[in-house]
C-alpha cells in the first residue's frame, strides 16, 4: 500500500510556534525522509469559514501568509503538494455523503469540537457547518487515501472520528477508504504547546503566540513576559516547574548544542531544571537563554519567509498548480467511491440492464 500524508492548518492567521513543534517541523522531516509516495498539505479556508462565516476577508487575506510559512519551514513544493481546500470541491460533495454515516451526538461528544464551542460562544446556537467540521476533515484525509496524519494533541478525536468513518463507508458499500493512523509529536511538550500567557494552547484565537513570521524584538519582549511559576519571587525561592510555560518551551525548543553554546554552566536541560527547583536560579537567566533558543530556530524561518515574499507570484503558481493536482487526486477517490455506492449511473451500463430485468 502507498504511503500517504495529508495534513494541514485554517488559514485564520499567521502560524505560530505551537503549529511548528506540533506538525510543521515534522512534515519537513517526513518529505525529506523520502519515505512518503505523496505528501499533500492543505489550508483549510473552507474549514475556517465554519466559525469565521461572518469575516471570509480574514480566511482570505491568510491564506498567502500561511503558504509563506510553510515555504519558509522548508516544505518544498517540488516533493509536497500544497493546496486550497475550496479549490477542490469535491471534498465537499465527499462530506454530503459521509454526514450519513455519523450521528449528532456523536459529533457533540467530540472533546475539541466541544471545547471549542465554548471558546467561541457558540453554546446557545452551534453553526451546523461548524459541529460538521470533523466529518469535513475525515472528507479532507480519505479524498487523498492518507495513511498518516501528523498533527497535534488537539486533533485525535478528529482522526478518530475519520477512521469510524471509513470502517462504517467500507462495512456498507466495500473497501475503498483508508483507514489513517495519527502521528503526534514525540516529545509531550510539543503536543500542545501553552500559549505565553499559560494558558493550555498556544491558539491563533487566543492572541497568546509567538508567530514564525515575529521580528526578533517582538519574540524577546514576549519571551520576558512570559508566564513562569506565580510563586517564584526571589531568586533563592525554589521554582516549580509544572505549568511553568517557559520550562515547556525548553522542552519543546532546547538541544544540548543550544547549551554549550549560550549557557555551557548547565550540561543540558534537566540541570537547569534542578537548578531552578532547587533555588537560586532566576527567571530573567532562563528567559534570556529561552529568547536565544527562540532567535536561533526562528531567524532563518523568518528570513527565507521574506525572501518568498518578495516572489508571491510564485506562490500564487504553487497553490494554483497543487489545487489542480490535488483535484485530479480527490476526484479520482470520489468516483471510486460513487462507483461502490452505485450511484455512478452515466457510468454504470447495468444501469438501464437493472431497470429491464426489473
Ligand atoms: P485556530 O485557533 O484558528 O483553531 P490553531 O492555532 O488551533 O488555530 P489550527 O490551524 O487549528 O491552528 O491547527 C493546525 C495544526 O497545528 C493542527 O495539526 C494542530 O494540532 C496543530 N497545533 C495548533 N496549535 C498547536 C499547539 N499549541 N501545539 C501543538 N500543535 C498545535
Ligand atoms: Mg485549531
Amino acid at each position: 500500500m502507498k504511503k500517504v500524508i495529508l495534513t494541514g492548518d485554517r488559514p485564520t492567521g499567521r502560524l505560530h510556534i505551537g503549529h511548528y513543534v506540533g506538525s510543521l517541523r515534522r512534515r519537513v522531516e517526513l518529505q525529506n525522509s523520502g519515505e512518503f509516495d505523496n505528501i499533500y498539505i492543505m489550508i483549510a479556508d473552507a474549514q475556517a469559514l465554519t466559525d469565521n462565516f461572518e469575516n471570509p476577508g480574514k480566511v482570505r487575506s491568510n491564506i498567502l501568509e500561511v503558504a509563506l510559512d510553510y515555504l519558509a519551514c522548508g516544505l518544498d513544493p517540488e516533493k509536497v503538494t500544497l493546496f486550497i481546500q475550496s479549490a477542490v470541491p469535491e471534498l465537499t460533495e465527499i462530506t454530503f455523503y459521509y454526514m450519513n454515516l455519523v450521528t449528532l451526538s456523536r459529533l457533540q461528544r467530540n472533546p475539541t469540537v466541544k471545547a471549542e464551542i465554548q471558546m467561541r460562544g457558540f453554546e446557545t446556537s452551534i453553526p451546523v457547518g461548524f459541529v460538521n467540521y470533523p466529518i469535513s476533515q475525515a472528507s479532507d484525509i480519505t479524498a487523498f487515501k492518507a495513511t498518516v496524519v501528523p498533527v497535534g494533541e488537539d486533533q485525535l478525536p478528529m482522526i478518530e472520528q475519520t477512521r469510524e468513518i471509513v470502517r462504517k463507508f467500507n462495512s456498507i458499500y466495500g473497501d475503498v477508504l483508508v483507514e489513517p493512523d495519527v502521528m503526534l509529536p514525540s516529545n509531550s511538550a510539543c503536543c500542545r504547546l501553552p500559549g505565553t500567557d499559560g494558558k493550555a494552547k498556544m491558539s491563533k484565537s487566543l492572541g497568546n503566540c509567538i508567530y514564525l513570521s515575529d521580528e526578533a524584538e517582538d519574540i524577546r519582549k514576549k519571551v520576558m513576559s512570559m508566564y513562569t511559576d506565580p510563586d517564584h519571587i526571589k531568586v533563592s525561592d525554589p521554582g516549580k516547574l509544572e505549568g511553568n510555560t517557559v520550562f515547556t518551551y525548553l522542552d519543546a525548543f532546547a538541544t544540548d548544542e543550544h547549551f554549550a553554546k549560550y549557557l555551557p554552566e548547565y550540561e543540558n536541560l534537566q540541570a537547569l531544571k534542578d537548578h531552578y527547583t532547587r533555588g537560586g536560579l532566576g527567571d530573567v537567566k532562563v528567559k534570556k537563554f529561552l529568547n536565544n533558543v527562540l532567535q536561533e530556530t526562528l531567524g532563518p524561518i523568518r528570513e527565507r519567509r521574506k525572501q518568498y515574499a518578495e516572489n508571491i507570484e510564485w506562490v500564487y503558481e504553487v497553490l494554483k498548480k497543487g489545487s489542480d493536482e490535488a483535484r485530479k487526486v480527490a476526484g479520482a477517490t470520489l468516483d471510486e467511491m460513487k462507483a461502490a455506492m452505485k450511484i455512478n449511473y452515466f457510468e454504470d451500463a447495468d444501469f438501464l440492464k437493472d431497470f429491464s430485468n426489473k
